[in-house]
C-alpha cells in the first residue's frame, strides 16, 4: 500500500487502517484503473472514491441519484475538512455558477452531481473544461432494469468513457447478485474494469425471527431494549404505518411516519428528522430507506413479512452501518402471507413475474421457518459459503427444538380436505380441536371424522403447525378465497403417511417472556460501556445533539456513535490523547477537540 493513501486515512479521516479490500480498491483507482466494487451496505464504499480523489489531480465527480442526501455527504466532507460541493436541481442559478467556478478554479477535491444534470450539454461542457481525477458511478445497480431502483439516466452514463476514456471510473453497489452485477458491467460498459467483490456478510448485525402473535405488544417489548436508539420499524401498508407509528408515540417513543402517500413536504421533514436527530423510530413502508446513509440506526424491525430474501437482506442491511452492534428483527405470521399473495396476484405484473413473486415469497417463508444459522441461509442465497453458527442469530444464540410432527401434520391436513379446502386456519383449527362454534354448526364440521381428533395440541401449537406446513409447500393459501387453505402436489406423501416431518417447537412465551429471553447469552446490550463510561456517553451525546443543532447538520456529522463511545472509555486528559481516538482526524480535532475536552472535564 502506498503511504500517501495510508497517511491520508489517518490524517483526513482519523481512521486506523483500511478495511476489507478498500486498500487494493484505492490503489487501483489511483494508479487509474477503472473498478467495479460490490460491498454491502457499511462496508465502507465511499472512501474507495473519497481518496483516490484527493489524492489524484482534479476533482473527484461523483454521479449520485439521491438529491436528497447530496447536502449531507458534503457536509461530512466539509467537518473533514474537504473541499467538497454538489450540483443538483436545489441549487439556484446563481449557486450553481458559484459551484461550477470553483471547480474550473480547481477550488473542489470532491462533486457531487445528479445523473439527469450530468447529462446536461452545460454540464458535459463543463466537464471539458475542469480538471476531473476521477468519474464514482455511486448506487451503480440503477441502471438495471430489473431492479427497484432503475433510473434511465443511468443508462446514458457511457458518455463517461466514450467522451473521456483516459479519466478512470468506479462503479459501486451494495446489490448482491450475480445478474445486476452483469448487467452493470454490461451497461456501463466495465467490463475491462477490475471487480472486487466482498463479502456480503455482516457480521455486527444479529438476526432474529419471532412468530407473531400481538404484534403492536411484541414490537413494544422489542423496543424497551432500544430506548433512545435510532431505528426503522417497516410495515406492510400505509395504513399500518399510520396506526403502528401512532401506538408508538402513544407508548412514549419518539416515532414518526414515512410513506408514499404522504404529503411530500411532511415526508421530506420525517426523513430530516431521522438523519438529523438522535434516537428517532421511523415507521415506513418500503418506500424509506434507499441511500439511507445514517451510521448509526441501530435496528431495523419487520412488523411484517417483506416481499423477498433480497428486499429483507437489503432493508436490513441499513441498520449499522458504523460497524458498532445492531439488531435485524423480523416478526410474522400467517396472515402477513395471506396478505402478500394477494398483493402480488392483484398486481399488474405479468403471469411470469408473477411466479417468480410468489416463489420468492416462498423463499422467505422457507428461511423464517428454517432452523439453520440465519447467516448462514442468507448468505447462501446470495451464493456465499458460511460455515454457520454465527453465534449472533436466534438460532445460534438459542437453537430451537424441534418435535416429530408427522401424526400433527397428517391430521392437520385430512382436516383441510374434509372441510372441502375452502376455509382458513382459524376454522380447521377449531374443527381439530372439536371446538363448539356457531361456524361449526353452520356446515355440521362436528360431524366430521376428524372433528376433535387434534385435542392433544393447544391452538397456539396448532397455529405453528400449519405455518410450517404453509412454509413447507404442503399447504397453500388460496386467494380468491380470503387465504383458504388448499392441499398441494406435495401433500400427498404426507397424508399417506409415506414422509415424516419435524418441526420447530416455538419458544414457549409467558408474559414478559421475550424480554427474558434476550436475558440469556444473547443479552449483550447495544452499547456496552461501564457505568462511569456510560454517563461520559450520554453526556457527549447531548452535546453532540446541541452541537449538530446550532449548525443544523445531522449529529452523525459530527462525530460517530463508536468514536463517542472510544471517547468515553479512553477519558482523555489533553488533545495528544484525544487525536488518537479512531475517527478523530486533523479537522475534527481542531474543530471540536476543546469543546469534547471540557466536556469530560465537567463531568469530573
Ligand atoms: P457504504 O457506502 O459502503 O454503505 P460508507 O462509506 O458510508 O459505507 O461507510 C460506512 C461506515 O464505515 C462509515 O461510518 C465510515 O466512516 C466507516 N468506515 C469506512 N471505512 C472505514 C475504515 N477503514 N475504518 C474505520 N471506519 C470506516
Ligand atoms: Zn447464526
Amino acid at each position: 500500500m502506498q503511504q500517501p493513501a495510508l497517511e491520508l486515512l489517518h490524517r483526513v479521516f482519523g481512521h486506523t487502517a483500511f478495511r476489507g479490500e478498500q486498500a487494493q480498491i484505492v490503489q487501483h483507482v489511483i494508479d487509474g484503473g477503472d473498478a467495479l466494487v460490490l460491498m454491502p451496505t457499511g462496508g465502507g464504499k465511499s472512501l474507495c472514491y473519497q481518496i483516490p480523489s484527493l489524492l489524484r489531480e482534479g476533482c473527484g465527480l461523483v454521479i449520485s441519484p439521491l438529491i436528497a442526501l447530496m447536502q449531507d455527504q458534503v457536509e461530512a466532507m466539509r467537518q473533514l475538512g474537504v473541499r467538497a460541493a454538489y450540483l443538483n436541481s436545489t441549487l439556484d442559478a446563481a449557486e450553481a455558477a458559484a459551484v461550477e467556478r470553483q471547480l474550473l478554479d480547481g477550488e473542489l477535491d470532491l462533486l457531487y452531481v445528479a445523473p439527469e444534470r450530468l447529462l446536461s450539454p452545460r454540464c458535459l461542457s463543463l466537464i471539458d473544461r475542469a480538471r476531473i481525477s476521477l468519474f464514482a458511478i455511486d448506487e451503480a445497480h440503477c441502471v438495471s432494469q430489473w431492479g427497484h431502483d432503475f433510473r434511465p439516466e443511468y443508462r446514458e452514463l457511457t458518455i463517461l468513457h466514450e467522451r473521456w476514456p483516459d479519466i478512470p471510473r468506479i462503479a459501486l453497489t451494495a446489490t448482491a447478485d450475480a445478474p445486476t452485477q452483469r448487467e452493470i458491467a454490461e451497461r456501463l460498459n466495465l467490463e475491462d474494469a477490475r471487480r472486487f467483490v466482498s463479502s456480503f456478510d455482516r457480521p455486527n448485525l444479529r438476526y432474529r425471527v419471532v412468530h407473531k402473535d400481538n404484534g403492536t405488544r411484541q414490537l413494544l417489548d422489542f423496543l424497551s431494549a432500544h430506548r433512545g436508539d435510532s431505528g426503522i420499524v417497516y410495515a406492510f401498508s400505509r395504513k399500518r404505518v399510520e396506526s403502528i407509528a401512532e401506538q408508538l408515540v402513544a407508548a412514549g417513543i419518539r416515532a414518526l411516519p414515512y410513506h408514499a402517500g404522504m404529503d411530500a413536504s411532511l415526508r421530506a421533514g420525517n426523513q430530516r428528522r431521522f438523519l438529523q436527530e438522535d434516537g428517532v423510530v421511523m415507521v415506513a413502508t418500503i418506500a424509506f430507506g434507499m441511500g439511507i446513509d445514517k451510521p448509526d440506526v441501530r435496528f431495523v424491525a419487520h412488523i411484517d413479512l417483506p416481499k423477498s430474501i433480497e428486499g429483507y437482506y437489503q432493508e436490513t442491511g441499513r441498520a449499522g452501518r458504523d460497524g458498532e452492534p445492531a439488531e435485524a428483527w423480523l416478526c410474522y405470521g400467517l396472515g402477513d402471507v395471506v396478505n402478500l399473495r394477494q398483493l402480488i396476484q392483484q398486481g399488474e405484473a405479468g403471469e411470469e413475474r408473477k411466479r417468480l413473486e410468489l416463489r420468492k415469497l416462498d423463499s422467505l417463508l422457507g428461511f423464517c421457518e428454517s432452523t439453520e444459522c440465519r447467516r448462514k441461509s442468507l448468505l447462501g442465497w446470495f451464493g456465499e459459503p458460511h460455515p454457520g453458527g454465527c453465534g449472533n442469530c436466534d438460532n445460534c444464540l438459542e437453537p430451537p427444538q424441534s418435535w416429530d410432527g408427522t401424526e400433527a401434520a397428517r391430521k392437520a391436513l385430512s382436516c383441510v380436505y374434509r372441510t372441502g379446502q375452502r376455509f382458513g386456519a382459524g376454522h380447521v383449527i377449531d374443527v381439530l380441536r372439536g371446538a363448539e362454534t356457531e361456524k361449526i354448526t353452520r356446515f355440521n364440521h362436528e360431524q366430521l371424522s376428524t372433528f376433535g381428533i387434534g385435542s392433544d395440541l393447544d391452538a397456539k401449537q396448532w397455529s405453528s403447525v400449519f405455518r410450517q406446513l404453509v412454509a413447507g409447500g404442503l399447504l397453500e393459501a388460496d386467494i380468491e378465497r380470503h387465504g383458504a387453505l388448499r392441499l398441494t402436489a406435495d401433500s400427498g406423501p404426507v397424508l399417506r403417511g409415506e414422509r415424516s416431518l419435524r418441526f420447530r417447537t416455538e419458544a414457549p412465551k409467558a408474559a414478559g417472556g421475550a424480554r427474558k429471553s434476550r436475558g440469556g447469552a444473547s443479552a449483550a446490550p447495544m452499547i456496552d460501556l461501564d457505568p462511569e463510561s456510560l454517563v461520559r456517553f450520554n453526556a457527549l451525546r447531548e452535546w453532540r445533539s446541541t452541537t449538530a443543532r446550532e449548525q443544523n447538520v445531522p449529529a452523525y456529522v459530527i462525530f460517530h456513535d463508536s468514536t463517542l463511545r472510544a471517547i468515553a472509555e479512553h477519558a482523555p486528559d489533553d488533545l495528544d490523547e484525544l487525536a488518537r481516538i479512531p475517527g478523530i482526524g486533523a479537522s475534527k480535532l481542531d474543530r471540536y477537540g476543546e469543546a469534547v475536552l471540557q466536556h469530560l472535564f465537567d463531568q469530573g
